[in-house]
């Protein structure tokens, strides 16, 4: 059978691999199995949300309120913007998606940086949209900005993955603010802040104040999920804000009741819950040394991280996709690299028995 010509060049989103996968694959306990390959919170979910999923439970049969009036309500009070001003999107993947549909086709593209999140790519190609990339593989404004002024006529979305998966570097707030000003009005700019919770507490450079973001920049769409630091992946729940405008275009594109009836609940609940979240993100820089601590002792490159992840980089002397593979033997899920042309590993931070654990593997596997 012949497919649409756009999807011929896609590669299906790899996501990391499930501990089921570990447990029939090779007959580990699944309660052995350490997953850092989806930059889930390790330590799951606020209680309280579990209290309210499972209090919800009999409202199933039911259609969500699908103004999502108190949970626009409270985003809206955390980072002082209106509902009008916030889509809610099955995990900010699909504000991603709207905002392609929105605003790309075949003659207008979009850019990125070299290696980055690869839904953005995925969405284009599925609508025939040519993807602009930087050389660098992590996000050099100067090289964005010039990419963007030789080829302006055939950009319409510029994406900033601040911090950016899979790498975890991040750009601070002023430096992003210099380049928007530069940035024509009519095209549009992404911030995806799905780690953001993590950068503003390493380092308040990197705070963003989100009101005065979309305030100062009528072209700006900030991204944000419930998924990392709130620890909500599996019940699929995102955000999108900007201005009132482009609210309103990425709603023509949205199916109906698009978060279910208990994820809506669990995202408000959530958003109470901001000692949780705190603590999670503590404890994850905490963690995050010991990373640091046995990449210097044993040379092992690594990029400072603005995430709850950190990607580790290695030279001829090892392979990423062999140690993934000996990791995964032994019950340890990470992320390779390889199939984004990079010899290294992505690690979620975990509990911290998960990352001694690991570190003890891994040790045993470089030397
Ligand atoms: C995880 C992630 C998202 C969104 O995830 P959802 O689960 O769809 O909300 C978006 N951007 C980046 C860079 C991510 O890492």
């Amino acid at each position: 059978m012949t497919f649409n010509e756009e999807l011929k060049d896609i590669t299906t989103y790899e996501g990391g691999k499930p501990i089921e996968l570990v447990v029939r694959e090779f007959g580990i306990k699944s309660e052995d199995v350490i997953k850092l390959a989806s930059n889930e919170n390790p330590n799951g979910v606020s209680p309280k949300v579990v209290e309210v999923v499972k209090n919800s439970a009999n409202l199933m049969s039911q259609y969500p309120d699908d103004s999502m009036y108190r949970l626009k309500d409270g985003l809206g009070k955390r980072f002082s913007v209106k509902s009008k001003n916030i889509i809610i999107g099955a995990g900010s993947d699909q504000v991603i998606e709207f905002a392609i549909r929105a605003k790309a086709n075949k003659q207008k593209g979009i850019l990125t940086a070299g290696i980055t999140f690869a839904m953005y790519e995925i969405y284009a190609k599925q609508i025939g949209a040519k993807v602009f990339k930087t050389n660098s593989i992590t996000h050099d404004l100067d090289e964005f900005y010039e990419t963007y002024l030789k080829n302006k006529d055939e950009i319409s979305i510029i994406f900033l993955c601040l911090p950016n998966n899979p790498l975890g570097e991040s750009i601070p707030t002023k430096d992003v603010y210099a380049f928007l000003k530069k940035i024509d009005s009519d095209t549009l700019v992404v911030v995806d802040g799905a780690y953001n919770e993590y950068a503003s507490f390493k380092d308040s450079k990197y705070v963003i104040d989100v009101q005065n973001l979309i305030t100062t920049f009528s072209n700006l769409l900030y991204l944000g999920t419930f998924s990392k630091a709130y620890g909500l992946g599996g019940m699929r729940v995102g955000y999108g804000i900007a201005d009132e405008g482009i609210i309103q275009t990425l709603y023509k594109l949205r199916p109906p009741f698009n978060i279910t009836t208990l994820s809506l609940e669990a995202g408000v609940e959530a958003l109470k819950d901001s000692e949780f979240v705190n603590s999670s993100i503590s404890l994850n820089f905490k963690e995050m040394q010991k990373y640091e601590n046995f990449s210097k002792v044993n040379k092992i490159s690594f990029i400072n991280s603005y995430t709850n992840f950190i990607t580790l980089i290695f030279d001829e002397k090892f392979n990423s996709k062999e140690i993934a593979n000996i990791l995964l033997k032994k019950g340890i899920i990470v992320r390779d690299l390889t199939s984004y042309g990079l010899n290294a590993i992505r690690v979620t931070i975990g509990k911290p028995k998960q990352n001694d654990i690991f570190l003890e593997a891994f040790l045993e596997i470089i030397s």
